[in-house]
């Protein structure tokens, strides 16, 4: 990866941490040097059209001065001495890269699919709705070359369905929800609470990697992007009917419980909320936990595990109650 692909990366993460509720962030003061030169090497300054290109080979006419940190500067608040990154924190979308495959790569995605599930067992109806979302025109055209629809997959009779945002990079490979980094942690979490992977049922958002036109990073959805795939995931869930639902992220928590601005995942995990009658359980996505390996977070992520199982009417040991303690 180079200087600008890491920048990129770091723009990326810091997008999803706001998305997931975080407002400061810790960075040494060697790192934020690198970082700010990084910036006004790579950037060029957005137009008012916002549609400026990145790269190692970018021309930088103008290069925005950024003030120079302030002397005591790795605290969180030197954070915001970088422009680019002051738009992350004030919510502003964070610059040229991010707008640049916002407003000219995306396409227009077609209103939400209607359809009735067809009668039948479980796995007839399953099966009628994974052939309907593979054959899915739009899922089709959305695709990145070689990549693959994701369609929900694990136990039809399971408990437990899970919902996280949208495949990445090794799941639109294999064409499997969570197979990559995030999936093994979260094989981890499930096996920690005496579930196999195979038994609990794992789904998304939606069923392509959002495109974004680089060849690294994942690009949340969009509004109209999850729309669109929403009747699909309702759709599993009805299939299944779990006895509880766990969204895994700010992404997945919107798409089940309605967009809300004002939603901090901070605020709202760890407590129970409703969909269609069926228990709801919000979380941080494993991804964060990758992002953020700290005891805290993962604390915070078992403590609402242990409420999901209570809920199961699982059985919970003394060790498992005591895995942060
Ligand atoms: N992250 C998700 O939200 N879903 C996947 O399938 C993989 C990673």
């Amino acid at each position: 990866m180079n200087q600008a692909e890491a920048a990129h990366s770091l723009l990326l993460e810091l997008r999803r941490l706001r998305s997931e509720g975080i407002r400061d962030v810790y960075v040494e003061e060697e790192s934020l040097l690198s970082l700010e030169k990084t910036l006004q090497e790579n950037f060029t300054v957005p137009s008012s059209k916002g549609a400026a290109a990145i790269g190692a080979n970018s021309p930088s006419p103008s290069p925005s001065p950024s003030p120079s940190p302030s002397p005591s500067a790795s605290t969180s608040s030197s954070l915001v001495e970088s422009p680019e990154i002051e738009k992350v924190k004030s919510g502003e979308p964070p610059g040229a890269v991010i707008r640049a495959f916002a407003e000219n790569d995306l396409s227009e995605i077609a209103s939400p699919p209607e359809f009735v599930l067809p009668d039948g067992s479980k796995e007839e109806r399953w099966n009628w709705l994974r052939e309907k979302v593979e054959s899915c025109p739009t899922c089709l055209s959305e695709l990145n070359p070689n990549g693959k629809v994701v369609f929900g997959n694990g136990s039809l009779d399971s408990d437990l369905f899970l919902c996280g945002e949208a495949p990445g990079a090794e799941e639109e490979q294999q064409g499997l929800p969570f197979v990559g980094p995030a999936g093994d942690l979260l094989t981890k979490i499930l096996e920690a609470m005496g579930l196999s992977r195979d038994s609990v049922y794992i789904g998304n958002i939606l069923n392509w990697r959002p495109r974004h036109g680089q060849a690294y990073g994942n690009r949340p959805p969009t509004e109209q992007e999850m729309n669109f795939c929403l009747p699909y995931l309702r759709a599993q869930i009805e299939i299944v009917s779990p006895k509880v639902v766990v969204a895994l992220g700010k992404t997945a928590t919107d798409g089940l419980l309605g967009h809300d601005p004002n939603r901090r995942l901070g605020d709202c995990r760890g407590k129970w909320s409703e969909l269609d009658g069926i228990p709801l359980m919000v979380t941080y996505h494993p991804s964060y936990l990758l992002h953020n390996p700290s005891k805290a977070s993962k604390r915070k992520v078992w403590e609402d595990m242990l409420l999901v199982m209570e809920k199961m009417d699982m059985s919970i040991s003394e060790k498992q109650r005591g895995f942060f303690g």
